[in-house]
């Protein structure tokens, strides 16, 4: 029978990368022409115009801000403006102190200020969520409005006006600075977007529980979300100082911030052109009401409205935009290493058929234990989902966890993986205690699970994932023999055009590829069709070998079990009914009364 040798790595792929110099040196192309246009555009716009631009460029900064925190790590901050009022204060403040370096310095440090404020006000985002995050960011700018009006800016009750450099004096040249200062800031944006910081926000927008996995502190992903924002919404202040000269509280009112929150949503502003759009209609409509002799005050009326839109269709207008230009190359990136799965199967499910556990390396069932459970219990009131638990994982062996619906089989890997610090008994990872250890913790240290639920990121790239994923350097090599290895979509294909169970595949690619000393997956193959179900069985079979990490498999498949683990430990309302070697355990005969009607099992 001729096999198609589809898991060989050797398997020549298409070229999954782009070459890294191209993708890095485009970016700065983009950045040069913004600014040849700005010094294009500062020479050639009437005065009245370029004061204009200059407000457009400074919003459109903050709203880049606001593209961190809420368009990619999906918090709710209404206090931008007010972290915009900390950057137009400290360079107040530098300014009447004469202090050295000048204005591009003191932007440097309310964009720091403003950061470190950030990351205050992002502390409550550890708790809170939604609605209640919303109430207390408003508080927040509410509170910093009433001080501001108190207290007001530095050098204002004098009259002293901010000093703008020497080289950009006058407003056409100020707004080119601002033109310089947005292509920094976008560019900074652009590729902390594609670090590891830009997956874990976009990662804790999808999934906490999912990021926690991946071994990424929630918590260092959301204050650095934080961060940055409050840091761009100072820059943004800093600016606006520079452009007035005399800064007042009028211009960061919580209601202010609260219109460019939804002038956020409505752009995407997570895309930074879509930022920048942001920013244009931030002074466009006002500027055409007051044209046609409309109160200004409408304009929050119409981004209300805007944003609502965006809100109740779900896409935000860049989103929406980009959908449509990135749908044709995802068809094409998605279509070509989809379809090898099912061909290829078909040969597999033969195989898979004939082959028995007699085929893997015995030592598997003896190595030293990798996971040793001693008395796990876990009680979720009165009824207790694990009830004493105990079995060990040997080195790089494969353990099937199987029994019906509700025995606990979710709550045992929520417990093992860290989701349920309150249990009884212990867990030993390769000797280690993980008592009291963060899922974080227990991911860092080679103990990694995929849920039953979807939790791979739509925003990220499959590339991006991995890596993520991974918390390791990766050769584009590993990334494309591993994508091909499970039949998984190019590296550049984005997740969010990939089935879900396709993103399953992804799920497990990743977590094999963060080399892992134990594997837990939790019904890897919901949602595949039957040949696809084959195909992963296959491929799980040689991951211990290929990379050296032991599995525990929760499936309903009996078929797949048998022919992928030679170890078994049946769980049956929240109690160990046997473990160990599985024929021993399928000749149990508690295994067989419970599986009772089971035939198959008894086959
Ligand atoms: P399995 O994955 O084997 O189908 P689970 O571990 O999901 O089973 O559930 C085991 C038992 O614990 C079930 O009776 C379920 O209803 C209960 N359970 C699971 N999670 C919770 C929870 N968070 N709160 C209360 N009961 C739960
Ligand atoms: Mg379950």
């Amino acid at each position: 029978m001729p096999h198609a040798e589809p898991l060989s790595p050797a398997r020549p792929s298409v070229p999954l990368l782009q070459k890294p110099v191209v993708r890095n040196v485009w970016p700065f192309v983009v950045g040069a022409l913004a600014i040849l246009v700005g010094l294009v555009l500062s020479n050639v716009l009437p005065g009245y115009f370029v004061y204009l631009a200059i407000s457009a460029v400074i919003a459109a900064i903050a709203i880049m801000g606001l593209g961190v925190v809420t368009g990619s790590a999906g918090m709710i901050a209404l206090c931008q403006l007010t972290f915009a009022a900390i950057g137009a204060w400290m360079v107040a403040l530098m300014n009447i102190w004469h202090a050295p370096g000048g204005f591009v310095v003191w932007l440097v440090l309310g964009a720091l200020v403003a950061g470190v404020a950030g990351i205050l006000v992002g502390l409550p985002a550890l708790r809170l969520r939604g609605v209640n995050l919303a109430v207390v960011t408003l508080g927040f700018a509410a509170a910093a409005d009433v001080t501001l009006v108190q207290i007001q800016f530095p050098g204002s009750a004098d009259a002293i006006s901010i000093d703008r450099p020497a080289m950009f004096s006058n407003d056409k040249k100020f707004f080119f600075l601002s033109i310089i200062v947005l292509v920094v800031c976008g560019l900074i944006v652009f590729f902390l977007q594609r670090s590891r910081w830009g997956a874990s926000w976009k990662a804790v927008a999808f999934s906490e529980r999912g990021t926690a996995a991946a071994g990424q502190s929630v918590q260092a992903a959301k204050l650095t979300a934080f961060a940055v924002s409050a840091a761009l919404g100072g820059v943004a202040g800093g600016l606006l100082a520079g452009q007035v000269q005399l800064p007042f509280a009028a211009s960061f009112t919580p209601l202010q911030s609260l219109a460019l929150y939804v002038l956020a949503i409505m752009s995407g502003a997570h895309l930074i052109d879509m930022a920048v759009f942001g920013g244009i209609l931030w002074v466009l409509v006002p500027e055409l009401l007051k044209r046609w002799h409309i109160p200004q005050d409408w304009g929050f009326v119409i981004f209300g409205v805007l944003g609502v839109q965006a809100l109740t269709s779900g896409t935000s207008l860049g989103q929406g935009i980009r959908n449509l230009i990135w749908k044709r190359q995802d068809r094409r990136t998605a279509g070509a290493a989809l379809t090898a799965l099912p061909a290829d199967a078909g040969d597999e499910a033969e195989e898979i058929r004939t082959t028995t556990t007699a085929t893997l390396d015995p030592a598997l069932l003896t190595g030293e234990p990798v996971l040793s459970v001693e008395h796990l219990t876990v009680e979720f009131g009165a009824l207790k989902a694990l009830d004493d638990v105990s079995f060990t994982v040997p080195e790089a062996s494969i353990m099937g966890l199987i029994g019906p619906n509700g025995a606990g089989k979710s709550t045992f890997v929520d417990a093992i993986s860290g989701f349920l610090p309150k249990h009884g008994g212990r867990v030993l990872l390769g000797g280690r205690d993980l008592v009291g250890l963060s899922p974080t913790r227990r991911a860092r240290l080679g103990l990694r699970r995929t849920f039953q639920q979807d939790r791979v990121p739509p925003l990220l790239t499959v590339g991006a994932y991995l890596r993520f994923v991974a918390r390791r350097r990766l050769s584009a090599t590993d990334i494309e023999e591993t994508l091909a290895f499970f039949g998984c979509p190019p590296a550049r294909a984005r997740l969010s055009s990939v089935d879900v169970g396709t993103r399953r595949l992804v799920e497990v690619a990743a977590a094999v590829l963060a080399g892992p000393r134990l594997l837990i997956l939790d019904e890897p193959a919901a949602g595949l069709s039957h040949d696809e179900h084959l195909a992963l069985a296959a491929r799980l079979r040689e991951l211990p070998e290929r990379y050296g990490v032991a599995l525990i498999i929760i499936e309903h498949d009996l078929d797949l079990v048998r022919s992928v683990c030679p170890m078994l430990t049946v769980l049956n309302f929240g109690t160990v009914l046997a473990t160990g070697p599985q024929d021993e355990v399928l000749a149990n005969p508690d295994v067989i009364k419970a599986y009772m009607g089971e035939t198959e099992l008894l086959s």
